[in-house]
């Protein structure tokens, strides 16, 4: 009889039902023992050069989320014999980073916005020509006075395709009486009350009810203005194609009541919700199909009420920029669990870098082992061992045990599904939670045919504690050396080749590996 422990890859194939060579998700491979981020990215290599923890981003995962998505939409408009344009916005909200917002304007998406700084940005990215004109940019949420003169700004600067979409009728005021410029406008649909679930009720304060929206239009008419778009987000990570279609066929009945009274309504926004693969090894979601089911099913109604087919718009947070990023994070130590799994102590935090395991019930990110899939597998959890805090810890109650290679330390795992939403919330620069430093940052962007790569060193203990309120001066001769611990500001700004970044310090075997990059 054979009483071996099942190692990590007959546990990880048994689990999921996939080899462990080859493809893992659709963004994310193994070959020769070595995990892939699109297929190109050699993690265990960026290990190998730049240590743990490390934040690894690949811009041009970014590109092929945004091309996938157009390929399909286009094919779908095709089979059912849509006539209205398909609108791809990325919500910047998700990730404000500078190498991401451009990577996502260069594949051709279009812009949503979510605060007023948002507007800046995307103000001074038009003036760069970063942003080209002809694109849209939705704004969507609550708008203050700072947000509302960001919009007027732009659009008296000249950007016509701007279009604040109303939330509330005083800010739809404010907008009529001080925006001297013709505005495009949206109006956003608001959950209904049977429709909100208590258990999470957040969405709830956003938009307006069938009769603000009547009264929306009588407010505009007279006025140089016009409403162009109707706005009916649903939700986020919307895994339920078919509870997600019911929804918007609703909302294209509230669309085409209120086109009776507003005829230049021709754009229908269905927000964000469009689900990322990389929270679970094992997700599916046939976007083909629901993008063929939606566009079906808007065509249909309007072709029954006699209109032409609106613009279709999605506004795309997570399912741009979800899997572009990944940490890699080694074990510092390991502590027997008393009763339960044993302790992973990770020389990094888990909540401060992956902050939405605390409060989004039930999120998973994929946690996978660089190295020993041969070893026995077991049963674990991670600690944050950066924190001394007792909520410092993956998974979370409730969610099942990590299984991984069983080890006594100096396994380098990846966290993938980390970029988007986690480094806005948590912040990058500044104080965090035990004064955990920033990762070191490398970005790759795609450069014509090359990968040009760029390293942001990890944040300072200085940096840190100047934010506090410290002087920087008197307490560095105090500090630990940290290597490389250098302000960001005295890199070399020019980013170098891949070719030569990746050039092999030692023998054959890295060139071929590192070749692949
Ligand atoms: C946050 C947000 C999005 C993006 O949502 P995802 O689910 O991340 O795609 C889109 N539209 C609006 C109005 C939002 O608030």
């Amino acid at each position: 009889m054979n009483n071996r422990a099942s190692s990590y890859a007959e546990t990880f194939e048994q689990r999921y039902a996939i080899s462990a060579e080859g493809p893992l998700t659709d963004f994310l491979s193994r070959r020769d023992g070595r995990l892939l981020l699109g297929d190109a990215i050699d993690l265990n290599a960026m290990v190998a050069r730049y240590g743990a923890p490390l934040e690894v981003v690949y811009c041009p995962q970014i590109t092929t989320q945004i091309e996938q998505m157009q390929a399909w939409a286009a094919q779908a408009a095709a089979d059912v014999g849509y006539r209205g344009a398909f609108v791809y916005a990325y919500a910047t909200k998700a990730n404000f980073a500078e190498e991401v917002v451009r990577t996502a304007l260069a594949a051709g998406a279009h812009y949503e916005t979510s605060a007023a700084a948002d507007v800046v940005i995307a103000h001074q990215l038009w003036r760069q020509g970063i942003l080209p004109g002809d694109r849209w940019m939705f704004c969507n949420g609550s708008k203050d006075a700072d947000y509302r003169a960001a919009m007027i700004a732009l659009r008296c600067a000249g950007y016509e395709r701007l279009v604040p979409v109303v939330d509330d009728l005083d800010e739809l005021a404010e907008l009529i009486a001080s925006c001297p410029a013709p505005l495009l406008l949206g109006v956003r649909e608001r959950h209904a009350p049977e429709v909100v679930d208590p258990q999470h009720p957040g969405a709830e304060r956003f938009g307006l009810t069938a009769d603000e929206m009547r009264m929306a239009v009588r407010m505009v008419a007279g006025t140089p203005h016009r409403i162009v778009l109707y706005h009916a987000m649903v939700g986020s990570q919307l895994e339920d194609a078919a509870a997600w279609q019911r929804r918007l066929t609703q909302s294209l009945d509230g669309l085409l009541t209120l086109q009776r009274e507003a005829p230049t309504l021709t754009m229908f926004n269905i927000g964000g919700g469009m689900p990322t693969s990389a929270y679970r090894v094992d997700f599916a979601f046939d976007y083909p199909a629901f993008l063929t089911r939606v566009f079906a099913l808007v065509a249909q109604g309007c072709d029954e009420a006699g209109v032409a087919h609106p613009a279709l718009v999605g506004e795309f947070g997570r399912y741009t920029v979800a899997s572009h990023s990944v940490f890699l994070l080694e074990v510092g130590a390991v502590k027997a669990g008393q009763a339960a799994e044993s302790w992973y102590l990770m020389n990094a935090s888990l909540m401060v870098n992956m902050p939405d395991m605390l409060f989004v019930a039930g999120q998973e990110f994929v946690v996978l082992p660089l190295d020993d899939w041969d070893a026995p597998a077991a049963p674990v959890r991670l600690g944050g061992r950066a924190t001394c805090d007792s909520d410092d810890f993956y998974p979370r109650p409730g969610q099942s045990a990590l299984w991984l290679p069983e080890s006594t330390g100096g396994l380098v795992l990846a966290v993938f599904g980390v970029g988007a939403y986690q480094q806005m919330i948590s912040g990058r620069g500044g104080a965090h939670h035990c004064l955990t430093p920033d990762m070191r940052r490398i970005i790759i962007e795609r450069d014509d045919d090359a990968l040009v790569v760029r390293e942001v060193p990890p944040q300072s203990l200085g940096r840190i504690m100047e934010a506090l309120g410290y002087t920087r001066e008197t307490l560095e001769p105090l500090m630990p050396a940290v290597p490389a611990a250098e302000p960001v500001e005295r890199l070399p700004r020019t980013p170098r080749r891949a070719q030569s970044l990746f050039r092999p310090r030692v023998g054959g075997e890295l060139r071929n590996r590192r070749a692949r990059i």
